[in-house]
């Protein structure tokens, strides 16, 4: 069985800003347009708030709705 994370890798070349949605290089720490911190890209392209945390708050709601799904899934 493959490590999930060998199998979703994705490289880059831009990340979005979470709050504007603006493309920016891979390195910029700081979106250019609305002043947010930008961390690292993630799976979907999307640049990484820093010390957000909403951001857990909305991943947990993600991954919440996503076993929701897989056990809703499973039941029918
Ligand atoms: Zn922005």
């Amino acid at each position: 069985m493959p490590d999930d994370s060998t199998i979703k890798k994705v490289v880059h070349a831009t990340k979005r800003c979470p709050e504007c949605f603006t493309y920016v290089r891979l390195d910029v720490k700081k979106c250019p347009e609305c002043k947010t911190r930008l961390g690292v890209v993630e799976k979907h392209g999307m640049a990484k708030r820093k010390t957000n945390w909403m951001s857990y708050v909305s991943f947990f709601i993600a991954f919440l709705a996503f076993a929701i799904y897989i056990w809703w899934e499973f039941l029918s």
